[in-house]
């Protein structure tokens, strides 16, 4: 059973239940510079376990927007190294050590991560000298998802990857997110995904992106024809959901060009009856026997 809760909390302070997994929709936007929808990226909290999936623009800002202090995200995941799923990251790491963090922080990205990670270090070693003694900062430990399983943290909460289809990037991945007995899958980036779809039959939510656009702005711009080519276009959208029958869809990432969530959600309505909904930032979802939904956002949620 999916229940909507519409709670608007500017400083709140929010118990969760010991068997019930959250997960909140930091950034739920593009690479297109938008104050409602930062850059993509989820944090997945159990007890005192904290991860992120992907750090896009202002994750930094949304995680103090809703009360976390950062200390206890030890684990982040990258699904690709796009701008916007990563630009967040040498923020929050920084922040973090301001606010002194006194554990590592571990990153689980696509080959090329440790290299990343190195130049972030790189970019920005002045300010931790500036600001901080040698010795006593939060560091970047970077992993591709090659060799990650031994380095996870033991927790009741497992995320995994799986390569998706995202055209000209190589290493792009989605992530499978299993608590108890629920599975809820991240696509990623995506055009149509074999691995998405395996992972994603019969699962209580899929967070999935969307691409769509106008008839008339679709024959006039090739440049986004070509970009539509590697993301999951509506008419893809309905023959995944046909297939794998997902509790809930949660559409994300939406590069919506000329349309608007209201016409997209109806053209998949007139051929799924599934529950599809789309995401916001600070949308927050507790995830146990039922799934409930929270807007804990100061943003136009709805
Ligand atoms: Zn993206
Ligand atoms: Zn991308």
């Amino acid at each position: 059973m999916i229940r909507y809760f519409f709670i608007f909390l500017i400083f709140f302070n929010y118990a969760h239940a010991s068997d019930v997994l959250n997960i909140t929709f930091l950034g739920t936007g593009t690479p297109r510079p938008n104050i409602e929808k930062l850059g993509p990226s989820l944090l997945i909290k159990h007890k005192n376990y904290e991860s992120l999936i992907d750090v896009g623009r202002g994750t930094t800002l949304r995680l103090n927007q809703i009360g976390n202090d950062f200390s206890k995200i030890n684990e982040i995941y990258l699904s690709h190294f796009h701008f916007d799923h990563t630009i967040g990251l040498p923020d929050l790491w920084l922040t973090s050590n301001l606010w002194q963090k006194k554990t590592n922080t571990f990153v689980f990205g696509p080959a090329g991560v440790k290299k990343f990670c190195n130049n972030i270090y790189e970019a920005y070693k002045l300010d931790l000298k500036y600001r901080l003694k040698e010795k006593s900062y939060s560091k970047l430990v970077c992993f591709n998802f090659d060799n990650y399983e031994d380095n996870k943290a033991k927790s009741s909460v497992n995320i995994s990857s799986f390569k998706n289809n995202h055209g000209h990037v190589d290493n792009s991945y989605g992530f499978r997110i299993s608590f108890q007995d629920k599975k809820i899958v991240y696509s990623g980036d995506t055009s149509v995904s074999e691995n998405v779809l395996s992972n994603a039959k019969d699962a209580d939510i899929l967070i999935h992106e969307v691409i769509a656009m106008s008839d008339k702005i679709y024959e006039k711009n090739k440049k986004l024809r070509d970009v539509a080519a590697t993301h999951t276009t509506v008419k893809q959208l309905i023959s995944i959901l046909k297939k794998t029958k997902p509790k809930l869809t949660i559409l994300n990432h939406a590069l919506l060009f000329g349309v608007s969530e209201k016409s997209v959600l109806e053209k998949i309505k007139k051929d799924y009856k599934g529950e599809v909904i789309f995401s916001y930032d600070l949308m927050s979802l507790d995830v146990g026997k039922e799934i409930n939904i929270f807007n804990l956002g100061i943003t136009n949620g709805k």
